[in-house]
């Protein structure tokens, strides 16, 4: 299977892999080693571009989604050309061949798509932790996109004031510039020592046997940490690099079930 380099490091937006599968219909490439992030756990796939390395650049594509099921599929399409004549790209209706296994492509993410969503899902994790903490309500799903989230807790109904004061200590938490880490770890332990509540790895499948737990350090004086969950999403490493954040409104989702809306700040319209 694909070496998902992206649990291990989540900051890195360019690197070589060699490719071991092509597939047709849509054109998709697995590839050996990978730091594009596939869709999953609320959070969108990276975007991007894949080039042969050693051919002077001549074949290049976009990858226009990354999809988890065995493996990590990267589906591509060819750059256009006519975009920009100057790199050597080829003519858009004689597309390139798709590369073969065994060659060795250089890979860049968007970096831009890929920091947005790390904001928006370290963000995620300080509101499910403190809506747990304060509210005692429990997140029950989520989902991120480049310019605006939304998560799903089980609670009756989020006042005015409830969802003013969530906004404000959501922000202190962003403005404290807490540290955000990731480990492995068994499930076993894992099951064993964490708060189901907060990790939630009963909704996990039950062939993943290792998990990635993120943290979100506590307050200077306490040993333990803010947050700990099993995600295998991309997140920042410290919560001031989420920048200031707009709790935008809430509605039903269904009996004691409410969805709230946030985005950041840049993404919000001034009126
Ligand atoms: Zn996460």
């Amino acid at each position: 299977m694909t070496e998902r380099l992206y649990l291990a490091d989540d900051a890195v937006t360019a690197f070589e892999a060699t490719v071991e599968r092509v597939l047709s219909d849509p054109d998709r490439i697995v590839l050996d080693r990978t730091h594009f992030y596939p869709t999953g756990g609320g959070q969108p796939h990276d975007a991007g571009t894949i080039r042969v390395v050693g051919d002077g650049g001549t074949a290049r594509w976009r990858v226009v989604d990354v999809e988890m099921r065995d493996t990590v599929y990267h589906e591509i399409e060819p750059v256009n050309a006519a975009a920009d004549p100057d790199d050597g790209a080829v003519d858009a209706d004689e597309p390139p061949a798709l590369p073969e296994p065994g060659t060795e492509v250089a890979c860049e993410i968007d970096a831009d798509r890929r920091a947005a969503h790390s904001r928006y899902h370290t963000a995620q994790h300080l509101l499910s932790a403190l809506l747990l903490d304060e509210f005692d309500a429990r997140t029950t799903g989520n989902q991120l996109y480049h310019d605006r989230a939304r998560l799903d807790a089980e609670y009756d109904r989020f006042a005015d004031a409830d969802l003013d004061r969530i906004e404000a200590r959501l922000n202190e938490l962003v403005a404290d510039g807490r540290a955000v880490s990731s480990y492995t770890m068994d499930r076993e332990t894992a099951e064993a020592t964490l708060d189901t509540d907060r990790t939630r790895i009963d909704l996990l499948p039950d062939s993943i046997e290792e998990l990635r737990i993120v943290e979100i350090a506590g307050a200077d004086d306490a040993n333990e940490p803010y947050d700990r969950t099993a995600c295998a999403g991309t997140h920042v490493s410290n919560t001031a690099d989420i920048g200031e954040v707009v709790v935008t409104g809430r509605e039903t989702k269904g009996p004691d079930e409410e969805r709230v809306r946030f985005a950041l700040a840049e993404h919000v319209d001034a009126d």
